[in-house]
């Protein structure tokens, strides 16, 4: 069914690496027009220029998600240069794992900007374009760490990614009719996310749980499943994880 994303506007928040990079890159090999926002430009310059030298289509904005008028812009420039929004995958994300003990309040902080106000900044940007349209779909990346407290060391972070699920949830219930709703629930998946914690035991903890990480296009083929469905099927949750993984 992968003719229902041919042509549709997706825009994608952390699009320079990992679930963001391959969705950007699985959708628009079915057709999608993806507009990537990220903070790291020349990652997002090369992966738009490798999809057009594809003969795919990709526009990109510097976009810090902490920064509303900012998630405001990148949407703006895919009504702009499509026409219209039919997807925003809310997707940009920070893992900082570290006990509760070590008081890393700046990471606390960080997080909660990045992965929940971030998508709430999504939410606030697209949502009226959808309502215009009566039509689109919505997309946010939580956790299997938002089914199930990552602990201890990932206290924070599920936190965020139960927030971004209980977020998810209202707003499918608030905007229904014509708006779909998605949460996706990976578990590990290759990334740069293992990077993200500056408290050594636990950076060392996530470096070795990761070797079981499955590929990011585990994810992208999620995302599309979720997009290829006709409009009146709105798949609201999907969890995956490696094989091997029990947590
Ligand atoms: P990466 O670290 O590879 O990607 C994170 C992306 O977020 C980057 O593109 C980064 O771009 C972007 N980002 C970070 N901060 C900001 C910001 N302030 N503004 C805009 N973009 C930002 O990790 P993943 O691809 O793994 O993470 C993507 C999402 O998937 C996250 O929400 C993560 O929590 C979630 N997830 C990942 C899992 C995994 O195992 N990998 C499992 C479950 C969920 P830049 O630095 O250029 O701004």
């Amino acid at each position: 069914m992968s003719e229902n994303i041919a042509n549709k506007v997706v825009v994608i928040t952390g699009a320079s690496s990992g679930l963001g990079e391959a969705t950007a890159r699985h959708l628009a090999s079915f057709g999608a027009k993806v507009v990537l926002g990220a903070r790291r430009t020349d990652k997002l310059e090369k992966i738009a220029g490798e999809i057009r030298a594809a003969g795919g289509q990709a526009e990109y904005l510097k976009t810090d998600v902490t920064v509303p008028s900012e998630v405001q812009s990148l949407v703006d420039k895919a009504v702009s240069a499509y026409g219209k929004l039919d997807v925003i995958v809310n997707n940009a994300g920070l893992m900082a794992i570290a006990p509760m003990s070590e008081l890393k309040v700046e990471e606390w902080d960080r997080m909660i900007d990045i992965n929940i106000k971030g998508v709430l900044y999504g939410v606030a940007a697209a949502l009226p374009v959808f309502q215009r349209q009566k039509s689109g779909h919505f997309i946010n990346i939580s956790s299997v760490a938002g089914i199930k407290v990552f602990s201890p060391g990932g206290t924070v972070y599920s936190g965020t990614k139960f927030a971004v699920r209980a977020i998810s949830d209202g707003l499918r219930h608030e905007v229904g009719g014509d708006i779909r709703t998605t949460t996706i629930e990976p578990g590990a998946v290759e990334s740069e996310l293992k990077y993200g914690s500056s408290h050594r035991e636990s950076a060392e903890m996530v470096g070795d749980f990761y070797q079981l990480a499955i590929s990011s296009d585990s994810v992208a083929r999620a995302i599309a499943y979720a997009i290829e469905q006709p409009a009146d099927v709105d798949i609201n949750e999907i969890v995956l994880r490696p094989t091997v993984q029990d947590f």
